[in-house]
């Protein structure tokens, strides 16, 4: 008998965590490997939260389980956040503290989803929406943004899209993949349509909102017509240098969190709490070391993109946020160097990991199957020197 479920089976891999841990196998046999292939930020987590952690682990108080939603005082740092910053009304018992964000949007799907749910993914997309909807019984329908429209879709096309089926939509702004970020007029003709749908929910997925180049952040659950129908999800991982501590959280109308609780109770109760009491203190502090990461994050796109440029058969949008590129890459399909055929961007990637030693990500995991993901949460040093042998090797197709 197969000891596997049909959910298990039927799931994709994540392609950023699978590229990842390709990179990883291949430096670990001595290969020189450049890895941009996974969303993490370079840099270390703050002193001062360091610290925080330190001070929560000598305090003693802090070893028990916590409360399922998270520590009260967290929850009310969290919910003060989003008044704000992001003008979302809310108040504690709207905040739900989950092991990342990831987590918080697992516990959306499996709360809110009913077989045959539609959830309008606004596309490109991040990877693991689609298999957490689908685990939770859930159908995704893609409404996608071309690059002739830095991969945003409009109002219109999520009008098209839907059906007295549609649950929900899911979006996040800025975008990974494509860094996009919708703009206030943007949004605006968005929640226009969910005035006209009301049973329509919205998760906005809002993880790279410092990483913002266009010195505005606009948070969809601040429209007062529409708050009681949005979930805004965000966490510490990529805003503070904090991937590995696992903390991000949810704003959602109470009924909402209620149930997000009660699922996370089951499955896995309460984040860590150390690491909740130095999430605590990166949202207390001011966002002095956040800013001079997004700086830093601010020249390595100019960097990035000067060099991208300047390799012929890429085509690239300058992303206003996040810190990812996605280049058009169909170019290059159908041709081959040595025993390399490259027809599509999975073969592409696949290339270039072994010719360039680098690793991307194909843009099949995000819905542009046309393009790849490039992260330039790296060196300067690492993100010359990867440009580099990509044009390197992209130059020997033929
Ligand atoms: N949403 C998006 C768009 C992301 O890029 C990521 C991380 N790659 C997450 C959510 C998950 O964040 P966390 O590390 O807090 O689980």
């Amino acid at each position: 008998m197969n000891p596997l479920s049909q959910r298990v089976i039927n799931m994709q891999e994540s392609a950023t965590i699978a590229m990842a841990q390709k990179a990883r196998d291949l430096k670990a046999k001595g290969v020189d490997v450049i890895s941009l292939s996974i969303g993490e930020p370079d840099f270390k987590t703050p002193v001062h939260i360091q610290q925080a952690a330190k001070e929560a682990i000598d305090s003693q108080e802090y070893f028990g389980y916590p409360p399922v939603p998270g520590y009260p005082d967290f929850r009310e740092v969290i919910a003060n956040k989003f008044r704000e910053e992001n003008n979302i009304d809310c108040s504690a018992a709207n905040i739900v503290v989950s092991t990342g964000a990831k987590q918080s949007i697992a516990n959306i799907m499996m709360s809110m989803m009913d077989p045959g749910d539609e959830v309008i993914v606004l596309s490109p997309y991040w990877v693991s929406y689609i298999d957490v909807i689908k685990v939770a019984e859930g159908v995704p329908v893609y409404v996608k943004g071309s690059i002739d429209d830095n991969f945003k879709a409009s109002a219109a096309q999520i009008e098209a899209a839907i059906t007295d089926k549609t649950k929900m939509m899911i979006f996040s702004s800025p975008c990974n993949p494509s860094g996009e970020v919708f703009t206030r007029e943007e949004i605006d003709s968005i929640v226009s349509v969910l005035e006209r749908h009301k049973d329509i929910y919205v998760v906005s997925d809002e993880i790279y909102e410092h990483i913002n180049f266009t010195g505005e952040h606009v948070s969809i659950g601040s429209y007062a017509s529409i708050k009681d129908r949005v979930i805004t999800v965000n966490g510490v991982a990529k805003a503070f240098a904090m991937t590995g501590w696992r903390i991000g959280y949810i704003c959602a109308p109470v009924e909402i969190a209620r149930a997000c609780t009660k699922i996370q109770g089951q499955f896995t109760s309460a984040a860590n709490g150390i690491a909740q009491r130095a999430a605590m203190a990166a949202l207390k502090a001011d966002l002095s070391s956040t800013k001079a990461m997004r700086d830093e994050y601010f020249e390595r796109r100019q960097m990035v993109y000067d060099l991208l440029q300047q390799i012929p058969g890429l085509r690239t949008v300058m992303p206003d946020g996040a810190f990812y590129f996605l280049p058009e890459v169909s170019s290059f399909f159908g041709k081959s160097a040595g025993d390399w055929q490259v027809n599509n961007a999975s073969d592409l990637c696949m290339y270039l990991l072994e010719e360039a030693r680098v690793s991307v990500v194909t843009g099949e995991a995000f819905g542009v199957p046309e393009c790849f993901r490039l992260s330039y949460a790296a060196s300067r040093d690492d993100l010359k020197e990867a440009l580099k042998r990509i044009a390197e090797a992209l130059a020997k197709l033929q």
